[in-house]
């Protein structure tokens, strides 16, 4: 059986799919940059490597005897990190381009890309009530500044291997992935993590007020982990070389994901707007009409039962860290 490499299997969806593929019986190298203690997990049924894969040497290693890549690793977090590290989030362009260019070297043949819903245009996202972004909605091109150029620059690159060199790539379009293990604190977290936080902290503290983004009635559907990495595996077989959504259609504001925490929570706070703080674009949600058709299936796992999940999973972070900011 050949090899499958999951780049960026020290992050959150990448530790995920290296078990779900272990599970499946395949031979998986798990690379990442960051050192072994930073990894949120670790299957020690796979070949587990340190690496830096912005380097093309190290993607020529890394892909050597190897039939598969999946392509998860990139420099990113949630809206406070994307809005602050446009840079960073851009170098995430060398992952993409070197490891393409090592497929080709060492005749990988099939090869998967994490892209974003940051990739849409920023005009069809003006309002709360978003239909739903449909995988046209990408051009005219206007992404977000930063992390969806790079998103949706790599998309091509992806595409143009394709037709250049007859690498078969796999683009999915999550729409903000969550569920237990993913990061909760520091800077990088993402609405759902950091509102589990904010309650969770409430709760176990007895206070009575939390601090939102923006003005809360912003919207946005949120995918559950599970749901990610069955499309992540069925487009990966699949036939379908355009880019695919792989997000929820069910989309809430953030008021709303806030009132799902609270009644998990068994608490009523006081909301307190922070209308200064990175907030992203107004609505936005997933089409699936695409990934029905194509794939005859979608992400369907309730909003509220990822979420309790969730917020279980980090409350019990907080009280076993005892890291109550
Ligand atoms: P993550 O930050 O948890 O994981 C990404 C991993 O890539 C990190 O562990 C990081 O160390 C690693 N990495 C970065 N640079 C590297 C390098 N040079 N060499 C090797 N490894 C490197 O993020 P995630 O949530 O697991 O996301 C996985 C992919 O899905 C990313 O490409 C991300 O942009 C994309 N995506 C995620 C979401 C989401 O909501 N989580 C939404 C849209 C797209």
């Amino acid at each position: 059986m050949t090899k499958i490499l999951v780049a960026g299997a020290g992050g959150f969806i990448g530790g995920y799919l290296v078990k779900e593929l272990i599970s499946a019986g395949h031979d998986v190298i798990a690379v990442d940059i960051k050192e072994f203690s930073e990894w949120y997990q670790i299957d020690e049924r796979a070949e587990s490597r340190v690496q830096d894969l912005s380097l093309l040497e190290e993607c020529i290693s890394a892909t050597k005897d190897v039939g598969r890549v999946f392509n998860l690793a990139a420099d990113m977090g949630g809206m406070g990190f994307i809005e602050n590290n446009k840079a960073a989030c851009m170098l995430s362009v060398l992952v993409n381009t070197h490891l393409l260019l090592a497929c080709k070297e060492n005749g990988v043949s099939r090869y998967f890309f994490a892209s974003s819903a940051c990739v849409y245009n920023d005009s069809k996202q003006s309002s709360p009530d978003n239909p739903g972004l449909k995988e046209t909605d990408a051009y005219p091109a206007m992404p977000e500044d930063g992390y969806g150029w790079e998103k949706l620059f790599s998309e091509r690159m992806c595409r143009h291997f394709y037709e250049d060199f007859g690498i078969e790539t796999r683009v999915a379009r999550y729409h903000n992935v969550y569920g237990p293990l993913g990061t909760w604190d520091g800077g990088r977290e993402k609405a759902p993590a950091a509102l589990s936080r904010k309650v969770a902290v409430a709760k176990i503290d007895n206070r009575n007020k939390i601090q939102i983004w923006g003005d809360g009635q912003q919207t946005r559907s949120f995918t559950y982990i599970d749901d990610c990495i069955k499309g992540t595996l069925l487009l990966m077989e699949s036939d379908v070389r355009e880019p695919l959504n792989v997000g929820s259609d069910q989309m809430v504001s953030i008021n709303e994901m806030v009132d799902i925490l609270e009644n998990i929570a068994g608490v009523a706070l006081t909301r307190d707007f922070d209308l200064s703080a990175p907030k992203g674009v107004r609505g936005r949600n997933s089409d699936n009409t695409k990934i029905k058709e194509l794939l005859g299936w979608a992400p369907s796992i309730n909003l509220e039962d990822g979420l309790r999940k969730t917020y279980g999973w980090i409350h019990d972070q907080i009280v076993s860290s005892g890291r109550v900011e």
